[in-house]
């Protein structure tokens, strides 16, 4: 095991007081102060090279850092050791009969996951394990905590669009500094699906374009599946039949294609145990195979889905699951969706094609292939100012190098502050 000092936790009675001393008497910057609601405590993060102080306070009496010093008084609380994989780390420890506070790692501050070793096991220090939220095998498969609720991005691997569709009136000079393009004036895509892990399930917000392109268009979309979704899950631990439900933002090949496989008794949904989680209106618009869309619906991606009978339609903005709701979008398609995920007072949304990259983070910045740029236009603006002063978390599916992060924005400039 691998264990680097992360931080010392400092119990303090009155925060203001002790900011006296930490940050005014000794020059220490608080950094980042944090809410942990599960805990009913605030953190607030000093940076001290390497590693950090922090110094909890209690929001309620029922808070252990309240017991804490109600027992003890304010002082040193814990030690906290960063390793690269909590879950080894706790089976590790539990095969020494170490006795441990958590056996299983739960969610911490900044989307990490954490857990406490009893301090009679460690010398009378109360130690916390961490892992942070971290790409587990680079950007193919992240990973982190957001409330109660555990988030992990898998990848299907990545396609080419020209650079061009993808930024509609920007001209060239502006969207290559940001996305360049290929000698075929395509851009790189990641596809990735979010993976909602619960205390009622798991869910997979869209799944990636699948196996079902034949050569043709796997070279014109420059398809590469170096790890497929099947794979990048079995990484997160996952198999397909442990998926419960299957969330389309809308039914694009690249969006939805992985939903179902083609097998030697046909074509069959890829994940056996989950439903289908659809709209209404994205499912007819796809069925019509307009001219101007239907190079982007493929029916053998949804038509075996309504066959086998594991779609769950409907029509009005609704909550899918406790903590995950849909927004309508319309604008990339009548139809398209916005997936809000919200725990423990935080709120993480996936905006699909609304959102694509972070190049994408500019209102205008709108792609060619939306069937409504206009109406692509409005509900942009009102999703990124809302976003931005709200610090939503925002999950880039087609970003080639950042999973998620927050938009900022300084001085009327927007730039993406990277959180896995
Ligand atoms: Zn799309
Ligand atoms: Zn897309």
């Amino acid at each position: 095991m691998k264990a680097v000092l992360d931080h010392v936790g400092i119990a303090v009675q009155d925060v203001d007081k002790a900011l006296a001393f930490f940050r005014d008497a000794l020059g220490l910057e608080v950094e980042v102060t944090e809410e942990v609601y599960s805990q009913r405590v605030r953190a607030h993060f000093m940076p001290t090279g390497q590693s950090a102080l922090e110094l909890l306070e209690a929001t309620a009496t029922d808070s252990a850092i309240a017991k804490y010093i109600g027992k003890r008084g304010p002082g040193l609380h814990h030690i906290t050791l960063r390793v690269p994989d909590i879950r080894e780390t706790l089976a590790q420890l539990k095969t020494r009969g170490v006795r441990l506070v958590d056996e299983q790692p739960r969610p911490g501050a900044e989307g990490a996951l954490v857990a406490f070793i009893h301090p009679s096991a460690a010398h009378g220090v109360l130690v916390e394990l961490k892992q942070a939220a971290r790409r587990l095998v680079e950007q193919w498969v992240t990973q982190m905590a957001l409330g109660d609720l555990r988030l992990t991005t898998v990848s299907d691997g990545s396609f080419r669009l020209d650079g061009g569709a993808m930024f509609g009136v920007v001209p060239r000079p502006l969207w290559e500094k940001k996305a360049p393009p290929d000698d075929r004036g395509r851009i790189v895509l990641a596809m990735r699906a979010l993976l909602v892990e619960a205390d009622w399930g798991r869910m997979l917000i869209d799944c990636g374009a699948g196996d079902k392109l034949d050569a043709k268009w796997s070279d014109i979309f420059g398809l590469e599946r170096t790890r497929s979704l099947d794979q990048t899950l079995a990484e997160a631990g996952v198999a397909p039949e442990a998926i419960d439900v299957v969330l389309a933002t809308h039914l694009h090949f690249d969006h939805m294609g992985g939903a179902v496989s083609r097998t030697a008794s046909g074509l069959v949904p890829h994940f056996p145990k989950a439903r289908y989680v659809i709209r209404r209106g994205e499912w007819e618009a796809a069925l019509e195979q307009h001219p101007r869309s239907r190079g982007s619906y493929f029916t053998d991606d949804f038509l075996p889905l309504e066959r086998a009978g594991v779609v769950d339609f409907f029509d009005e903005d609704r909550e899918i699951r406790p903590g995950v709701r849909v927004v309508r979008a319309s604008g990339h398609t009548a139809h398209h969706q916005v997936v809000y995920i919200e725990s423990g007072g935080k709120t993480a949304v996936c905006p699909a094609d609304v959102v694509a990259t972070q190049a994408h983070i500019q209102d205008n910045w709108i792609a060619a292939l939306d069937l409504f740029p206009m109406e692509s236009f409005a509900f942009k603006q009102r999703f990124l100012r809302e976003a931005i002063d709200r610090e939503h978390l925002i999950f880039f599916d087609h970003d080639p190098s950042i999973s998620a992060g927050y938009i900022r924005e300084k001085d009327g400039k927007r730039t993406v502050q990277r959180v896995i």
